[in-house]
């Protein structure tokens, strides 16, 4: 019999779902009715590049994590490697803001902390007290137990409030555009809790990170050889997929391709073309009917489905699962409005070399942005010959002010602050203001025990809904691919097993 699929939101979580739900059908020689129902007019969500004028103008996010595989996976299973690119190597230092002067980000942080002494011994970011109170992390004993806490809370815990203030909070809540006091720990930065249990120190834990010890990984092997087989299968499979890719991507922390983001979703959607797709129409409620569900869009139209994944953002799936009250809990994931405004000038009206990548700005500067890209030197296909691209942001937790001014106001605010700190004083050629309302998931304290409840109790009423996406477990691309790969894998293996 077949079985019908439906697909709610088409972002980059849901378009990985369907894309890999249906190859997995195929694989099964499972017939399947695939659905996609998108509120929006177009598909792509938060991923959105612009042409204009020779520019490539990514709207939403610029690029993905080379390190996490589900994003690599999904451009070779589209055959899309051949168009990937990665990050200027003439471009890698890094900028932050502090006392309105920009200083060189030290060399060694890792996720904004620091594992390499001298740098950190010379850096003005930080007061000789807030170094020794740094240093304290290597001695400081482990919290004891499982318990979730702030992201902001920990990195204060072991490395005091100046390394928090100065380096890791604009670091880590350029990610979230959060306020890491409210982000949960487990859920944005896990790796970081089992850091501490294991090695103590936070620093210990990252240089470990960085070099995996002979030792530990032959004694690994000894302990759980099929663990240790699984991770160099991992790692195989990770350096074979690297030394395929084109030259400048081969190295790269970060990735796009030559086209920009939107390259994946064409893509995808080019796959998907067989396949139904609604858009300009959202899902308003699921519920139970027989076997399977109905689902009530938002004009009115009724459908039903053996089985959902909702990719849609955590507020939209609560109104979806009204009738769950475990369901409540997606209420409280709050989301902040963001935008960005990408300036295009001629390179003879920046007077300021860009050797870097770009700035960061921390909270306690005062500014409206929150970090400046210098685009067209971090990747190099963004802009023609002679011109620069700026990309500026706005907006982050406790600072909403922009939601309620007009785009010339913006800009105006964005040129202003652009001429203080860079020295611009020409016009741009243009600028391109995207506003992106809602689009920043703060997952709090406590987030994992709580998704993970509401997903048991899914799991007994309503089986084969599922939820993936941004909203949930993790917001770069790969995750939100890994995701969208994990439900379609689960609900299609739940079909073939009914
Ligand atoms: C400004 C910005 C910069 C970022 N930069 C990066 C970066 O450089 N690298 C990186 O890895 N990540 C980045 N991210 C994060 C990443 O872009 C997102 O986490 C990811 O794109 C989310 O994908 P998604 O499919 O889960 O959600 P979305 O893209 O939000 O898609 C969800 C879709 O569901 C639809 N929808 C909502 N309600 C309904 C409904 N009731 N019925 C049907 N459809 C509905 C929405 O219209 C939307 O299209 C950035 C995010 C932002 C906002």
């Amino acid at each position: 019999m077949v079985k019908s699929i439906a697909v709610v939101g088409g972002g980059i979580s849901g378009l990985s779902a369907a894309f890999y739900a249906r190859k997995l059908c195929r694989e099964r020689g499972l017939e399947a009715k695939l659905t996609i129902i998108e509120q929006d007019h177009r598909l792509g969500g938060k991923i959105r590049t612009l042409h204009r004028d020779g520019f490539t103008i990514e709207q939403g996010p610029d690029s993905f994590l080379a390190r996490k595989q589900a994003a690599l996976d999904l451009a070779r299973d589209l055959g899309l490697e051949d168009q990937l690119t990665g990050t200027n190597p003439a471009a890698k230092t890094n900028y932050i803001l502090h006392r309105n002067k920009l200083h060189t980000m030290p060399p060694g942080l890792m996720l904004g902390i620091p594992t390499q002494m001298w740098p950190m011994v010379k850096t003005g970011l930080l007061s000789p007290l807030g170094k020794a109170r740094a240093a304290l992390d290597l001695v400081l004993p482990a919290k004891r137990g499982n318990e979730d806490e702030s992201l902001g809370g920990f990195i204060q815990r072991r490395l005091g409030k100046e390394v928090l203030e100065h380096m890791t909070e604009p670091l880590l809540a350029g990610i979230y555009a959060g306020d890491t006091a409210q982000l949960s720990l487990k859920a944005t930065f896990p790796q970081f809790m089992e850091m501490e249990r294991k090695h103590r120190s936070l620093i210990l834990g990252l240089l470990a990170s960085k070099k995996p010890s002979p030792l530990a990984s032959a004694s690994a092997q000894v302990q759980a050889p099929v663990q240790a087989q699984v991770q160099a299968q991992a790692q195989a499979h990770a350096q074979a997929a690297a030394a395929a890719l084109p030259g400048p991507a081969r190295t790269s922390m970060f990735l796009t391709f030559k086209g920009g983001l939107s390259v994946l979703v064409d893509a995808l959607v080019k796959s998907l073309e067989t396949e139904s797709v609604i858009t300009g129409a959202g899902v308003c409620s699921i519920m139970n009917k027989g076997d399977g569900y109905e689902l009530i869009l938002s004009d009115g139209e009724l459908m039903t489905a053996d089985a959902v994944v909702i990719a849609a953002p955590a507020f939209a799936a609560a109104q979806m699962l009204a009738n769950v009250p475990e369901a409540g809990y997606l209420e409280r994931i709050q989301y902040v409005s963001v935008a960005n405004a990408a300036l295009a000038f001629r390179r003879e009206d920046v007077p300021r070399e860009l050797n870097g990548s770009g700035f960061l700005i921390p909270r306690s500067e005062g500014r409206r942005m929150t970090a400046v890209t210098w685009t067209s030197s971090k990747w190099l296909h963004t802009a023609p010959d002679g011109s620069v691209l700026l990309r500026a942001y706005i907006g982050r937790l406790g600072d909403q002010r922009w939601t309620a001014m007009r785009p010339e106001e913006i800009i105006a605010g964005v040129s202003d602050e652009l001429r203080d700190l860079m020295g611009i004083t020409a016009k741009p050629i243009f600028a391109e203001l995207a506003r992106l309302p809602e689009s920043m998931p703060q997952y709090p304290v406590g987030h994992p025990d709580e998704l993970a409840k509401l997903r048991a109790k899914l799991d007994k009423t309503m089986p084969r809904v599922l939820l993936c996406g941004g909203g949930y477990d993790g917001v770069g691309i790969p995750d939100c691919i890994r995701q969208g790969r994990a439900a379609a894998e689960q609900l299609v293996t739940s079909i073939a097993g009914r």
